[in-house]
């Protein structure tokens, strides 16, 4: 198993590999060919960042039946897009932007298990889809519910700066269908649920997505989130967690 993180010491930005309480530093991005520097860091004199640098962020939508309501399960994976400057890393704030607290609109986190493409992957199949996969790990899609449901596109419902959490590692060796999915708001459990327990399975979704866009290494797919996730306001702490992951914990703050 490799746990691969990317972090900020001094201002100088890097990848690594976390051992124990310490980070031991590589040549480039875990999905290129990368070489082992010898040198480490600890843990806590750096600043954790977003594990990986997507071109884009795929996000599925209605995939749990506990997140479906009264909407009917649908037949292939609901596919949306989530922008890349919207990415935060494990130690950044999520900000409500300004404009949503004036006209009061709710945003809610979603937990969800986060799939990192680790080649160029095109027109994969069902049976090869996870070949394609670097590893896992912890998403938030912060919803704008409002913007959501009453704008046309969902670009600042799911893309407003910062309402893409991702980390705080990347786990190559956990199961696609076999991780327990865990959301908390203030340390409270708000989502709880497992990944098979998904609709659309991740060689499926991959499959899916790839017959017509090619998805490039560090790309992330977002997998869906369970159950009814809660209103956040500025002041609260959210957290993911998946076990061999870790906590993905951001505080929200108000935008100014
Ligand atoms: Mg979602």
């Amino acid at each position: 198993m490799t746990l691969f993180a990317r972090y900020s010491f001094h201002g100088e930005i890097n990848y690594g590999i976390l051992e124990g309480s310490e980070i031991q530093t590589i040549s480039s991005a875990p999905y290129n060919e990368y070489k082992l520097t010898g040198e480490t860091k600890k843990l806590d004199e750096v600043k954790l960042l977003t594990p990986t640098k997507p071109s884009k962020v795929v996000a599925i939508g209605l995939n749990y039946k506990s997140h479906l309501g009264s909407k009917t399960p649908p037949s292939v994976p609901e596919p949306f897009l989530k922008i890349p400057t919207s990415i935060i890393g494990p130690e950044d704030n999520i900000i409500i932007p300004k404009v949503a607290l004036e006209e009061n609109v709710t945003v809610q986190p979603e937990a969800e298990m986060a799939v990192v493409i680790g080649k160029t992957c095109k027109k994969a199949t069902q049976a090869n889809a996870t070949d394609y996969i670097l590893g896992y790990t912890c998403g938030n899609d912060v919803s704008a519910r409002d913007w959501q449901s009453n704008d046309l596109q969902w670009w600042r419902a799911k893309s407003s700066d910062t309402f893409t959490p991702l980390g705080p590692v990347i786990n190559t060796e956990l199961e696609h269908n076999n991780m327990h999915l865990i959301g908390r708001v203030n340390g409270k459990v708000t989502q709880d649920q497992v990944t098979s327990d998904l609709l659309h399975d991740v060689p499926k979704i991959i499959e899916f997505v790839s017959s017509v866009m090619t998805l490039l290494p560090g790309d992330v797919i977002m997998t869906g989130t369970p159950g009814t996730p809660p209103n956040i306001h500025p002041g609260d702490e959210t957290e993911v967690e998946i076990e061999g992951i870790g906590i993905l914990k951001n505080s929200v703050i108000a935008g100014e």
